[in-house]
């Protein structure tokens, strides 16, 4: 059965150039995690339809992966396939107020474009490191401003495998919720309507954003951004570190000694550690402060 479903996929994608049992570490900003069964960057919608139609066909699950940037892959890595919407689908066109931008641009370079446009919308997102897909099924956020502000539409493939043009409602969009997580859509496209930067404010904003970055996070060690959610009222960062957990390791995995919402991994760290950790953390802040932290970054994988 199993070779069935993988001779499927290469005679359904010629030219394709499918990795099996791919390491995930390569393909996360965290640098953690196991093999995947089999892993394909596609060139096109087409290429990407016809991948995710032969796993529907095969009975084999699916995941759409951006730049890894929010994902924790476990070492028994992911049974199935794995599509990495990346560069070659990263097209990106602006006119006036609006983008059509596809899923695999890069948000800070989206971000870059739309300020030297003299666009405002996107500036809370400069040091983002995912790409739009990414960012548009999590919502995104950073400094008050979320995806969800300037985004309007989006082109996706829903799970049953159908193209569809998606009008975003406010209520499609929450706190790193979307309609395309919750529903399984793969996001192909998403089109953003910005506002002119009238007095040069986005620009200064901009700016702003990514010094603040530079100096309160750990950007020259691999991680996957705040790990757990901000809980009403608090700053995850804030109680992890009351609960006397910063620079706190399990082997390779640490919590920043910059910014206790960060894990980083200070070298050979493998996903049971920052998952051990992510354990740790959460049963010290519950017995410190009596709140629960929720992970913001998604785990996959066995
Ligand atoms: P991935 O990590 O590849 O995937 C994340 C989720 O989105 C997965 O569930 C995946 O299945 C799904 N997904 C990916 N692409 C698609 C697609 N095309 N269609 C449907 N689903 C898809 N996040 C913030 O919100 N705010 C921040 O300020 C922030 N700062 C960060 C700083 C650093 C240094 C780092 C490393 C991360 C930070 N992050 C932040 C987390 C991360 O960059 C964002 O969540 C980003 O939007 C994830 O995009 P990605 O392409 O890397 O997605």
């Amino acid at each position: 059965m199993e070779a069935q479903w993988k001779s499927e996929l290469m005679r359904a994608l010629p030219g394709a150039q499918i990795l099996w049992d791919e390491p995930m570490k390569g393909h996360t900003t965290m640098n953690v995690g196991g093999p995947a069964d089999a892993f394909f960057q596609p060139k096109n919608t087409a290429q990407l339809h016809a991948g995710l139609i032969v796993a529907r066909e095969q009975g084999v699950p699916a995941l759409i992966v951006g730049n890894g940037s929010n994902l924790i892959v476990r070492e028994g890595g992911i049974r199935g396939l794995v599509v990495q919407i990346g560069a070659a689908m990263g097209a990106c066109r602006i006119q006036g107020r609006k983008a059509v931008v596809q899923a695999g641009c890069s948000l800070p370079f989206l971000a870059r474009e739309a300020i030297q446009k003299n666009l405002a919308g996107l500036e809370f997102a400069a040091g983002i490191p995912g790409s739009v897909g990414g960012a548009v099924a999590m919502n995104a956020g950073a400094y008050g401003g979320t995806i969800a502000d300037c985004l309007k539409a989006a082109r996706v493939i829903d799970r049953d495998n159908v193209l569809r043009d998606i009008v975003v409602k406010p209520d499609d969009m929450g706190y790193r919720t979307t309609i395309f997580g919750r529903e399984g859509m793969t996001v192909l496209e998403a089109e953003f309507e910005f506002r002119y930067d009238k007095g040069g404010e986005a620009r200064k904003a901009y700016d702003d954003f990514r010094a603040r970055r530079q100096e309160k996070q750990p950007l020259d060690q691999p991680s996957a951004g705040s790990v757990f959610k901000r809980p009403e009222g608090h700053f995850a960062g804030q109680l992890i570190e009351a609960a006397g957990l910063k620079g706190f390791s399990i082997g390779g995995a640490q919590v920043s000694t910059k910014h206790a919402g960060f894990i980083v991994n200070t070298g050979g760290a493998t996903a049971d550690d920052v998952l051990a950790l992510i354990a740790e953390i959460q049963t010290r802040v519950q017995e410190a402060s009596g709140i629960r932290l929720e992970t913001e970054v998604k785990i996959v994988g066995e």
